[in-house]
């Protein structure tokens, strides 16, 4: 075979078995894991503050911030929950299972009920790495355009919901509603569609019932 393409399956191989040892533990401890994908920019880190600030007094969350560097979205998670480790990816683009597995050592997971994981902002390579998570999420937003289901469609298929952040912004901008939600349908017939603006607040209690009804879900099993 190859050296290339055996080193490329390697990788994934060993993501798999990661995967599934950090689904285990998501799993003993009936914690719900879910993985936001997004560009730079969409609103990641403002959607984690928003889930905080409706659910942290009835949900003990834990987040896992993924960034080529720094530790700027941690400090800002930081202000309202101490449950935050920072991943610095050191340049790679996506956020892979023995990472996160890393950092779950370093978080109470065994007392958590919720942990959002915020990928690295890239819609391209995150789609090939599980997590072990219970749910992918990729969040679009208005400032970004229409045309980003058409463009990045492996990112739309396997997602579920499918977000829409900054709906404060559709009346100034050419983005098309229609067209958008007809080509997410076109490729994710059956993905959840939930539409918000974190600015404004308008729409974000249709997500916060999505989460808890996953964390309640997840509890009961
Ligand atoms: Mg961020
Ligand atoms: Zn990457």
């Amino acid at each position: 075979m190859d050296m290339k393409i055996e080193v490329i399956e390697n990788v994934f191989k060993y993501n798999r078995i990661n995967a599934e040892s950090n689904r285990e533990l998501f799993g003993k401890h009936h914690v719900l894991a879910l993985n936001i994908l997004s560009s730079p920019g969409a609103g990641k880190t403002s959607l984690i503050i928003e889930t905080i600030k409706h659910l942290g007094k009835s949900v003990n969350i834990g987040v896992i911030e993924g960034d080529v560097s720094s530790t700027y979205d941690a400090q800002k998670i930081k202000k309202y929950i101490n449950q935050v480790v920072q991943i610095n990816t050191g340049g790679t683009c996506h956020l892979n299972a023995t990472m996160v597995g890393r950092a779950l050592e370093k978080l109470d997971t065994g007392n958590m009920d919720l942990i959002i994981i915020e990928n690295v902002g890239n819609l391209i390579c995150p789609v090939g790495f599980d997590l072990g998570e219970d749910y992918r999420i990729v969040l679009s937003s208005v400032n970004e355009g229409d045309d980003k289901p058409v463009k990045y469609p492996p990112v739309f298929i396997k997602c579920n919901p499918v977000l829409l952040n900054k709906m404060d912004l559709i009346g100034i901008s050419d983005f098309d509603l229609g067209f958008f939600i007809k080509e997410v349908r076109k490729i994710n017939p059956s993905a959840e569609l939930l539409k918000f603006s974190c600015k404004t607040g308008e729409g974000v209690e249709k997500w916060i019932e999505w989460v808890l009804k996953q964390v309640k879900n997840k509890k009961g099993k």
